[in-house]
């Protein structure tokens, strides 16, 4: 399973799929990626081999600089469409990719549900959108804390919104993810082997870390909302 993502000046949906490629050692039952296409957040997903999602975005080439995409490893929810990542909110304003097991994603739901949200999936991963629409305070960092607080269990997680439309967010507990950095753009992945086409700088994210990804800024901030300053890693080895 894995988790990229893109933020800059180039196509995202070409760099995110060769990034998945990049990816595909890890293990996988389906894929999809999210792309701001300007007025809206589009998601193309499909069950199956990378090579599914490729015939479909190359059938409808989406513009936009900015996205996620993601490799899932089933652990709630059959491999289906439906299922695969990535997840969006009630409103399709905020779209998220996950790996890890949100160990209480029964009861979000159900308390998520009680006030009135509807999932489409089965996965735990959804949770995370509707969790994040029902406390958004108009500061999505703020918002992206405030949900990441609530949940049990490991994640490494990407989130774009509608609401600032030039970020990325991204947490990790337990799952891996590492932040590529460009020149006015930047990267996230799994793994390194994702980014070193792009850069060869990177940031290691640790467990509860955030960061905030810009096309020309990454900040990073510890779980209370913090920001914290880390050491660029310089990769020296090729892929
Ligand atoms: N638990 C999530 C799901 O089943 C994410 C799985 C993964 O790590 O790919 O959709």
């Amino acid at each position: 399973c894995g988790i990229v993502g893109y933020i800059g000046h180039q196509q995202a949906q070409e760099i995110l799929v060769n990034g998945l490629k990049k990816l595909e050692y890890r293990g996988y039952d389906s894929a999809g990626v999210a792309i701001d296409v300007g007025d809206c957040i589009v998601v193309t997903k499909s069950v199956g081999r990378l090579k599914n999602l490729e015939s479909k975005v190359s059938e409808n080439k989406l513009i936009g600089c900015r996205g996620v995409g993601h490799t899932r490893w089933a652990t709630h929810g059959r491999p289906s469409d439906e299922n695969s990542h990535p997840h969006f909110d009630c409103t399709g304003k905020i779209a998220v990719v996950h790996n890890g097991i949100i160990e209480n994603y029964a009861e979000l739901r159900a308390e998520l549900k009680a006030l009135g949200h509807e999932f489409k999936s089965e996965t735990d991963t959804e949770v995370i959108a509707h969790l994040m629409e029902e406390l958004f305070n108009g500061d999505i960092l703020e918002t992206f804390r405030l949900a990441l607080s609530r949940l049990e269990g490991s994640y490494a997680t990407a989130v774009i919104s509608e609401y600032e439309k030039d970020k990325i967010i991204v947490a990790r507990k337990d799952s891996p993810l590492v932040i590529g950095l460009g020149i006015n753009e930047n990267f996230i992945a799994s793994d390194i082997p994702a980014i070193l086409e792009y850069t060869r700088n990177a940031y290691i994210l640790d467990d509860h870390e955030i960061a905030v990804l810009t096309a020309d800024h990454v900040q990073i901030y510890d779980e209370s909302g913090i920001p914290i300053v880390k050491e660029v890693f310089e990769v020296k080895w090729d892929a």
